[in-house]
């Protein structure tokens, strides 16, 4: 019998704030143990929590970019559990009434696009980081509190390149809106993997293994290709699957059992009764919605349609809003949109990395990018010239136009001139015009570049080819 993977992912994403989720502390990476805490985030008895306005608002905000309905109320709860990196002995999370429900992730795999439903993007708090030492282990505590975004998915993934996919177009969602910096090596995405098999087509789900804290991408990836094989042989062997935990050995390459898997009565959950309920008004969240951006894949999907782009251009475009940006106020009301993005795509990045200036401080504006592609599209200068012209213009700032006619650049399309040019070619070169006229028509590509040179690469490359072949052949 055939099987098919099944797989949920809920992921993790500390959201870009200043302070913390409850407290006034420094939401910040690197510093030395336990120096951005109060009694607050360390859990001490008494100690009372303030929500974090601004990590309510990209919690709403992210519900936007997914797609998701914003309840007009919901509430914070307390995961009671035991665990020394969270020394107030629960987490406050929401349950049953979380911020968001109910959207959709669209993203690329192979050329097709993927749908995965979001169950709900819920608020949390993330927890303090355990250190251990030869001989004893102490406590960091500097995280505890930040405030944290799990976003459930439905379990709509199929394989593990689909949850790579998913993974990375959710990050690329976030940092685009402005949720999360998503910084991997700072530990800001971390994920639970959910996985399942069964019969395929079968409409009933499996037992659930969850793997836990995975935080690399490429983690997950493998993972899952350890995972789905090893759920597939082991219900063929006849094995009945059970619900537990595993955790990943990301050195021996295997997931390992951790614990059976604890079910929600086991935390107790009830109302944090120290906070208020978050109840937005509709009118606050329609002014969010506002600011929700143009997705990455949408916009992908634009560039192509609008400007005729090839895939390729849009998906680098896609990715570099400024460089995407400048393309379209340079690409606008031109009739040759890819030519504009070559230059952008292929020739600028380079001058911005040898120069050190960023597309912010742009020496020339857009424009100057049009009459550079009309200067080559009339054939007034070659795209070899075009290239230097490009450099000058980066450098200074000056008008394309301008810089041809101060250097004396514009292509030589007098054929008198050019014929005087192959003239002297064929003299000053009497092997490889005799090879042509043996028939060796690669000869002629030789006897071109002579006459280029001569002209000082302003001389119109097709003339040439035209007006060499026409004296040697006669
Ligand atoms: P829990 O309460 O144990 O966290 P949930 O039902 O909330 O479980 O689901 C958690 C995650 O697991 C979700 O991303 C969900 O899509 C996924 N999931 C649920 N059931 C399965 C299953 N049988 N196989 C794979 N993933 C699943
Ligand atoms: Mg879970
Ligand atoms: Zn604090």
């Amino acid at each position: 019998m055939e099987y098919e993977a099944v797989i949920g992912l809920e992921t993790h994403v500390q959201l870009k704030t200043r302070s913390k989720m409850w407290c006034g502390c420094a939401n910040a990476f690197g510093a030395d143990p336990n120096t951005h805490v109060c009694p607050t985030c360390l859990g001490l008895p008494g100690a009372l929590p303030v929500a974090n306005a601004e990590a309510l608002r990209l919690t709403v905000l992210t519900g936007l970019l997914l797609g998701c309905d914003i309840p007009g109320y919901a509430k914070f709860d307390r995961k009671n559990y035991f665990y020394p990196d969270s020394a107030k002995n629960y987490q406050i999370t929401q349950y049953d009434q979380p911020s968001t429900r109910g959207g959709r992730l669209e993203f690329e795999l192979d050329g097709a696009v993927h749908a995965v439903r979001i169950t709900r993007a819920h608020l949390e708090e993330d927890v303090g980081k355990n250190v251990h030492f030869d001989r004893h282990s102490g406590v960091d505590f500097n995280r505890a509190g930040v405030p944290l975004l799990e976003i459930v998915s439905e379990p709509d993934i199929t394989s593990a390149d689909m949850a790579h996919a998913y993974l990375n177009a959710l990050v690329e969602v976030l940092v685009r809106g402005g949720i999360s910096d998503c910084d991997m090596e700072k530990g800001m995405v971390r994920c639970d993997v959910n996985v399942s098999v069964r019969p395929k087509g079968s409409p009933t789900l499996g037992a659930k293994i969850e793997i836990k804290n995975m935080n690399t991408f490429s983690g997950v990836r493998r993972a899952l290709d350890y995972e789905i094989p090893r759920q597939i042989a082991a219900v063929q062997r006849g094995e009945t699957l059970r619900q537990e935990t595993r955790r990943w050995d990301d050195v021996a390459g295997i997931t390992e059992p951790m614990r059976s898997k604890e079910d929600a009565h086991d935390y107790r959950y009830f109302p944090d009764p120290d906070l208020l309920p978050f109840t937005p008004a509709a009118d606050w969240v329609e002014s969010l919605r506002s600011l929700v951006p143009e997705l990455p894949l949408a916009r992908k999907q634009r560039l192509a349609s609008q400007y005729g782009l090839p895939a390729g251009d849009a998906e680098v475009l896609k990715s570099n809003p400024d460089l995407c940006a400048l393309f379209e106020k340079a690409a606008e009301g031109y009739p040759h949109p890819k030519a504009i993005a070559n230059w952008v795509i292929n020739n600028l990045p380079a001058q911005l990395a040898a120069s050190g200036l960023s597309i912010s401080n742009l020496r020339f504006p857009p424009a100057h990018l049009r009459e550079l592609g009309s200067l080559v599209e009339s054939g007034r200068i070659s795209s070899k010239i075009a290239q230097d012209v490009f450099a000058d213009m980066f450098a200074t700032g000056e008008a394309p136009a301008a810089i041809v006619e101060r250097k004396g650049l514009a292509q030589v399309s007098d054929t008198s001139a050019i014929e005087a040019f192959c003239d002297q070619a064929i003299a000053a070169n009497p092997g490889p015009a005799a090879d042509f006229k043996a028939g060796k028509d690669a000869a002629l590509n030789f006897l071109k570049g002579q006459v280029m040179k001569l002209s000082k690469g302003k001389a119109n490359p097709g003339l040439v080819g035209d007006i060499l072949a026409r004296k040697l052949r006669a």
